[in-house]
């Protein structure tokens, strides 16, 4: 069997830690496995390595930041490979330009479009371990990019799909994927299993388990992705198409308080408005989430939307230079809000899924600011100070709570 195993920050965060990664994956070795070995930068260090970057430069250009960043799963890569090579077993670590790891040129928000695979091949028909930088790619002008934070997930699932591995696994420090995140609802419940939906929308909203993109790209290739704690034996969950135990009204409940709120003001009420609005967006490559559009006064209409608040700055500079031609008149920004959302595909075939999510809040006093849904998800924005406590109301609710 070839199996993908990707190791988290903490997973690799000091010596013992990579020495325990070390052995487990020498014990799939020693079954006879070939073992492909995809880390991320050991604990925080890749926030260390910003800090330091706007230590020097407050908005570092964003190629530079990539160089820096990708030094932090080099790192990794080779003191496991050491490691291994300290217990005798044979080890090689790879970055992203010794594979070719092949991607957009969007330095920090790249995408992977290619993996060549001879190296790794060539690897381990010699039984060798391999072990792959995660996060990073290299882009057409072979400059080094990054694939946003927790991109090293990605990694792993597209040279699981690229190797046809016959496993993916995500080791983490949580031990799968829970109902809620459990530092936030203490009753929270492991689920055994998750489709690639599901798990796409709770990953996108807040759930903080598996970075959107890798669960995006096992649903594409139908990688069986699963994810298990790096500190136990425990079994994880399984990510995939359809489920077949648990079939719950609802999957998981997530928060997520990154989101900020802007509102564009007495926008002229005229064909096209939104389209200008979004479009200029867009064009800064800045994600759109929640949108409301009301009637505003006097032929004009409102805009609401919610950001990343990573992007919020930009996105108000960009709406400002072009005011001129969107005609607003006044722009907010709220940053106090969070998003709380419950995903299930259960909810197709359930009628009543909103209501009862919304009762649950209004016997819990929080007033809902906007709503957005999809098929199998329901967003409310709400107060980020009633956050916990709305989403301890709606897990409960829907009768998650352990
Ligand atoms: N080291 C990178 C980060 O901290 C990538 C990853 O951990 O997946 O975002
Ligand atoms: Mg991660």
């Amino acid at each position: 069997m070839l199996i993908v195993k990707k190791f988290g920050g903490t997973s690799v965060a000091n010596k013992e830690r990579i020495f325990h990664v070390a052995d487990r994956c020498i014990a799939e070795y020693q079954k006879g496995n070939d073992v492909v070995v995809v880390l991320s930068a050991m604990g925080k260090y890749t926030d260390e390595l910003i800090k330091m970057a706007k230590d020097i430069n407050e908005k570092p250009p964003k190629r530079e930041l990539d160089m820096l960043l990708t030094i932090g799963e080099q790192m990794s890569v080779a003191l496991m490979a050491m490691a291994m090579n300290q217990r005798r077993v044979p080890a090689v670590s790879l970055n992203a330009f010794q594979v070719t790891m092949h991607t957009t040129s969007d330095h920090g928000n790249a995408r992977l479009k290619r993996i060549d695979t001879e190296r790794i091949r060539r690897e381990l028909e010699n039984r060798r371990i391999v072990i792959v930088t995660g996060f990073q790619g290299v882009n057409k002008y072979d400059d080094y990019t990054t694939l946003g934070r927790g991109g090293s997930d990605t990694t792993a699932v597209a040279l699981a799909a690229a190797l046809h591995a016959d496993a993916c696994e995500i080791y983490t420090d949580v031990d799968g994927v829970y109902t809620a995140d459990p530092r936030k609802v203490p009753g929270a419940r492991k689920l055994k299993e998750i489709t690639y939906d599901e798990m796409l929308d709770l990953a996108t909203l807040g759930a903080g388990v598996l970075h959107n993109r890798s669960v995006e790209m096992a649903k594409k290739y139908g990688v069986p992705l699963v994810v298990r704690s790096s500190l136990n034996d425990s079994e994880g969950t399984v990510v995939k198409e359809v489920t077949t135990v648990e079939r719950m009204l609802i999957s998981g409940v997530a928060l997520d308080t990154d989101a900020v709120r802007i509102a564009v003001i007495g926008i002229k009420d005229m064909p096209g408005m939104a389209f200008k609005v979004f479009d200029t967006l867009a064009k800064k490559k800045i994600n759109v989430d929640v949108i409301l559009q009301s009637i505003g006064r006097a032929g004009t209409k409102d805009i609401s939307f919610t950001v990343n608040k990573d992007d919020l700055e930009d996105a108000v500079a960009t709406l400002e230079e072009n005011q001129a031609r969107l005609g607003y008149k006044e722009l907010h920004s709220e940053r106090n809000i969070a998003k709380l959302s419950i995903v299930g595909a259960g909810m197709m075939s359930n009628p009543g899924v909103a209501a009862k999510m919304f009762e649950s809040l209004y016997n819990e006093g929080v007033n809902i600011n906007m709503i957005s849904t999809s098929e199998i998800r329901v967003t409310v924005l709400i107060n980020e100070k009633d956050g916990i406590r709305a989403m301890n109301a709606v897990h409960d609710a829907f009768g998650l709570t352990d």
